[in-house]
């Protein structure tokens, strides 16, 4: 190829970066400077000029969706396909390190991965074995204590309890923990980086493979890495190869999970040498959008500081909307993007980004309703569903049945009559013997130590899973799916189930196999069998990669979640003091300003148009909540805003078909206001979303948390204000 199309589409700053000697650098600079193009061309350039082989490059991107990007941005320049180039996240590389050297790393070959929600479930059950009370010891902050330990490369045994009773019990805790996992092969996330780091800090013959081999590293979103993975960078440094690292601390948004800003500063104390590369043009956004963000940014304190600027003209202005309530804020937001698309605009250039993921659901629904596609990144996301589990449970036990997490997922799913007691007694059994839970059912079951109905039952489970492991032997992995989901008996719990959820349910197994079918063997899955690393992948990318992956849609996911990335719309939903920043925020130091370089974030994703949304009113936990506007919108220039005042589709279409478009508010004409939570004796729990009509002819549109949306007319109802 000709190099010099390499440097072309740069500018001067971006083209001392790329074509620079060998040598260590930071590239730090301001949101849409081009940071990770810069990545990208200097892996070209390592190849194409350097001549360094593909094998000889180590790039570790946030997300894996940043790294299939990447990849296919590399291909596209040179060309060719890239064999050998390791690229993917810290904890993708980690796991694929572990798998090389799983002997080493002192785990089985067939190891599984512990996602957060598995962990979480262990961690209970942990807590009932050491006969801890959860009102003491909450598991989610057991698991916040684990996983912070292990992300600072700390065992059970490197913690000084100083002789303090509770953090001692603390420790415990991890220790049976770990314990549990390690007789079951299991590995969690924190556990793969920290194992990845072990076996090069303990076997330098291994260690120093790899720091001959890959003689360029390359990290985007360096802000957000965490000791244990600087650490394990630092492992991995060689006289003989080079860092290039690039960040923005402006965009630190992962402080909360430990990952540390002050590794830039750590960079630069420990690589004397390397230069660093400040970019100041901004390519993604308008003006407009440019200006707002750097002025929410600046009201934080301790910045490495940046300018920030760009030719790109104007633009629009950003879109402010208050919603009354979160559906008016999402039927508003739909119906945004419904005139997009109308006019030519694809479906996938618009992002509704959010700053929980619970948030989705209503969204969801409203696009639903319209029939729009969407796709979620992230989150509640597709391999976390819970009949998506319970069918990988299945998949997991065939794969390898020591995997604890999976063996209490499935034993009594569907429900074969096997009683929380049996279970006790087979967790009890377990730990006493050290054995995992089916290799203690087998003992027993052989040993004749169980009787009547706890030995039936638990035969039948054991029976269940051999036969599936047999039959599946020969199947591809779409058939092993199909089969397993048959025979194991979910599809028939699921199709028992009525109503549109068990639908549901039953769509998400279909499409579980749809993803089988279209999981291709990645590179790196040496001596893993198909389904094996189909379940790596699953646990790994949660739903990053849906399986209707091909449609044009709707990109919804968390501002977390959309770091890196950009679209043309942005829809920033649920800008309301108490969501965003998020109530937690002000128990917290520090925590205010990481929400703020939150919000810095999500406003720099937009490249045309942003548009912030905020409900007055929303529901949480059963109450409706009364919020104000969050203070980062009013920290944007007034000039970059326009209020949009118009009440969309609630209230509006309803009078005109019935009333003629009087004063009648919804509350004279039906006795609820909108918004309202409403109880119905059939339906249960439900939302008023609009009306029409008065008197004998009023009528209701309620939207129920379990039945969808109905029509109902006020008179026989028999709904009741809540
Ligand atoms: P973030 O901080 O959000 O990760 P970034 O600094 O990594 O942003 P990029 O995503 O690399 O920025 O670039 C932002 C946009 O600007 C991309 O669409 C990219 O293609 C474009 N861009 C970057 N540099 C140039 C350039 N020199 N000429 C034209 N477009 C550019
Ligand atoms: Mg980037």
């Amino acid at each position: 190829m000709d190099v010099t199309s390499l440097l072309d589409q740069l500018n001067e700053k971006q083209r001392e970066a790329v074509a620079a000697p060998a040598k260590d650098m930071l590239v730090l600079a301001g949101a849409g400077s081009g940071k990770t193009r810069v990545l990208v061309h200097r892996i070209a350039w390592l190849m194409e000029v350097e001549g360094i082989s593909p094998f000889g490059i180590l790039a570790v991107t946030f997300t894996n969706k940043a790294a299939r990007e990447m990849r296919g941005r590399i291909e596209k320049l040179m060309g060719t396909q890239l064999q050998g180039l390791w690229m993917g996240t810290f904890h993708g590389i980690a796991h694929q390190l572990l798998r090389r050297h799983h002997t080493d790393a002192g785990l089985p070959d067939s190891f599984q991965i512990l996602d957060s929600d598995d962990q979480y479930r262990l961690i209970r059950r942990v807590l009932k074995a050491l006969n801890l009370d959860e009102k003491h010891w909450a598991p989610k902050h057991v698991q916040w204590y684990i996983n912070s330990n292990k992300d600072e490369g700390l065992r059970p045994q490197h913690i000084d309890t100083h002789g303090d009773y509770q953090q001692g019990k603390m420790r415990d805790i991890y220790q049976a923990y770990q314990q549990t996992c390690d007789r079951s092969g299991l590995v969690d996330f924190a556990e793969l980086l920290l194992r990845a780091y072990e076996l090069w800090a303990n076997n330098p013959h291994i260690l120093q493979h790899y720091q001959q081999r890959f003689r360029a590293v390359l990290v985007d979103e360096f802000q957000d890495t965490n000791n244990i993975q600087y650490a394990w960078l630092r492992l991995l440094s060689h006289p003989k190869n080079n860092m290039m690292i690039v960040g923005d601390d402006d965009q630190s948004i992962y402080g909360w999970r430990g990952a540390n800003v002050e590794n830039i500063q750590h960079f630069l104390r420990d690589y004397q040498g390397a230069t660093t590369i400040r970019l100041e043009q901004n390519y993604r956004s308008t003006s407009t959008i440019l200006k707002a963000a750097n002025c929410v940014i600046e009201n934080n304190q301790g910045r490495l500081g940046k300018e920030l600027w760009t030719e790109g003209s104007e633009g629009e202005p950003i879109s402010l909307y208050a919603g009354f309530n979160e559906l008016d804020e999402a039927r508003f937001i739909v119906a945004q993007i419904k005139q997009w698309n109308d006019t030519g605009g694809a479906l996938s250039d618009c992002a509704i980004l959010y700053r929980n993921n619970a948030q989705s659901r209503v969204l969801e629904e409203a696009m639903l309703h319209q029939g729009m596609a969407y796709r979620i990144y992230g989150g509640t996301r597709f391999f976390e569903r819970q009949e998506v589990k319970d069918a990988m449970g299945y998949l997991r036990m065939i794969s390898q049945p020591l995997d604890d997490a999976a063996f209490e997922r499935v034993v009594n799913t569907p429900a074969r009559g096997i009683g929380e007691k049996t279970l006790l007694g087979l967790r009890e059994q377990a730990r006493n013997s050290e054995q995992t839970l089916w290799q203690t059912t087998n003992r027993l079951l052989q040993n004749k130590q169980l009787t009547g109905r706890a030995a039936t039952t638990l035969t039948s489970f054991v029976e269940l899973i051999q036969s599936l492991q047999q039959a599946t032997e020969e199947m591809t992995l779409e058939q092993q799916a199909d089969y397993v989901i048959k025979a194991s008996g979910i599809r028939a719990m699921y199709q028992a189930e009525k109503g549109e959820k068990a639908q549901n349910r039953l769509d998400n197994l279909d499409q579980l196999i749809t993803a089988c079918e279209q999981f291709e063997m990645p590179d790196e899955a040496e001596n893993m069998t198909l389904l094996a690393a189909f379940l790596a992948h699953a646990s790994l990318e949660a739903g990053e990669n849906q399986a209707e992956s091909h449609q044009d849609a709707v990109q919804m996911m968390t501002i977390h979640t959309a770091k890196g990335l950009e679209f043309p719309q942005v829809f920033l939903a649920g800008v309301e003091e108490g969501m965003f920043p998020s109530q937690m925020t002000n128990e917290e130091p520090g925590r205010m300003e990481e929400e703020r370089r939150l919000c810095y974030v999500g406003m720099t994703r937009a490249m045309q148009k942003l548009t912030i949304t905020y409900a007055e009113s929303r529901r949480l936990y059963g109450q409706d909540k009364y919020h104000t506007p969050s203070r980062f919108v009013r920290e944007i220039p007034s000039e970059c805003v326009e209020e949009v005042r118009l009440r969309t589709t609630v209230s509006r279409p309803v009078q005109n078909r019935f009333s003629p478009a009087t004063s009648h508010s919804a509350f004279e004409s039906t006795g609820f206001q909108l918004g309202q939570a409403v109880l119905h004796p059939k339906f249960g729990e439900g939302t008023v979303l609009s009306y029409e009509g008065n008197g004998d002819h009023a009528r209701v549109q309620v939207n129920f948390s379990d039945a969808g949306t109905k029509w109902l007319v006020v008179a026989y109802a028999r709904l009741t204000p809540l």
